[in-house]
């Protein structure tokens, strides 16, 4: 029998998370290796055309779970639509991106079965009939070559920019079915009785293909608005910070890059007078491509950038500036 992916995706006002393309890209990886079958699992009051969507970009089947009650996130409603479907097809993986949703509520499905969820991955390599998860404890100093060896279904969530969802297909044409699912609403525990907006929500630097961002190395606020500005807005990209600018309060938190600010995946990341210290370069391994500017050329973040340039931003920064502004009006 074909082994079957199971993806269960997030989704937030009527639009498909990056993540669960990216667990989508993650479950292609593996269906394609044992010659199985990827199947989306989308849970709303009405899930059908999120459903379609996620068939056009590769699920060969997708699930619209729809329930009136399942019209907002509970922990309860989620875990009851997922684990009737779990019981229907028998997946052998269920994925989804390492999100906060998935840290609520996959290990209440997993625990179901007394399955573990091995979460955060970053790779996986495939062994024979098994699915060999790669993790990076200790703040990416090492990196887990780990398996589940109990019964399927095993569970596992994807650190954001691990697998790359850009050669997703357009036009994939999987098929969708809608199941009405049945939710016991007494059940349903917790209850969101507001939300508030309270953080910047201008700043989704996991949003934006090209991302500037500065460091301690700037020197002061005014000079990383200047170089860091000037630099951020030739290129189009959003604004990023290490953790120190942040400490200084040059810019607010939600431009922290880090592990204890965002992990971004853009297209092009330049970091400038950032040393590239353990905790920042965590949130930046998805960038397809990094460009580092630093005056000292033992940085650690040369290791990590696809081009580095070794000089003094205050002088390199005008200098990339007027080269993008010239080849512009060429
Ligand atoms: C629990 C914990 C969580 C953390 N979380 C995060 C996090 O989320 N994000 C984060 O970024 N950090 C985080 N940190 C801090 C992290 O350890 C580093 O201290 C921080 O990333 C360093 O920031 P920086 O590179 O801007 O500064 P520095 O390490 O001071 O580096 C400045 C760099 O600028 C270069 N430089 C100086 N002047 C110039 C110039 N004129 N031109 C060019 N280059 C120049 C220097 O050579 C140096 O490499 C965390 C730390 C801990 C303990």
């Amino acid at each position: 029998m074909s082994k079957k992916i199971l993806v269960v995706v997030e989704h937030e006002e009527g639009k498909i998370r990056r993540g669960s393309l990216e667990a989508l890209a993650a479950a292609r990886q593996l269906a394609e290796a044992w010659g199985g079958q990827v199947i989306g699992a989308v849970a709303a009051d009405q899930a059908t055309s999120l459903a379609e969507e996620f068939a056009r970009r590769g699920a060969d089947q997708v699930v619209a779970l729809e329930h009136p009650a399942l019209a907002r996130y509970t922990p309860d409603g989620y875990r009851q639509a997922i684990a009737g479907l779990i019981e229907e097809i028998a997946p052998e993986w269920v994925l989804m991106a390492h999100t906060y949703l998935a840290q609520d509520m996959l290990p209440l499905v997993s625990a179901a079965s007394g399955a573990p969820v091995l979460s955060d991955c970053v790779g996986v390599e495939i062994d024979g009939e098994r699915a060999v998860f790669l993790r990076q404890p200790y703040d990416a100093k090492f990196v887990a070559r780990t398996v589940d060896n109990g019964p399927a279904p095993h569970f596992a969530t994807l650190q954001s920019g691990a697998f790359p969802a850009d050669d997703l297909p357009e036009n994939h044409g999987g098929t969708v079915s809608t199941h009405a699912v049945e939710i016991d609403a007494a059940a349903l525990r917790r209850e969101v009785l507001e939300v508030r907006e309270v953080g910047d929500r201008t700043v989704d630097l996991s949003a934006s293909e090209v991302v500037v961002a500065g460091g301690r190395g700037l020197g002061s606020k005014e000079k990383f608005d200047e170089l860091v500005g000037s630099l951020a807005q030739a290129l189009g990209a959003a604004i990023g910070a290490s953790r120190p600018v942040v400490d200084s309060e040059w810019l607010p938190h939600a431009h922290q890059i880090g592990s204890s600010g965002q992990a971004i995946t853009p297209k092009l990341y330049v970091a400038l007078g950032i040393s590239g210290a353990i905790q920042h370069v965590v949130g930046i391994r998805g960038a397809q491509c990094i460009v580092a500017i630093n005056r000292d050329k033992e940085a650690p973040i040369f290791n990590e950038a696809t081009y580095g340039i070794v000089g003094d931003v205050a002088e390199v920064v005008p200098a990339l500036v007027a080269a993008i502004e010239e080849a512009r009006a060429q």
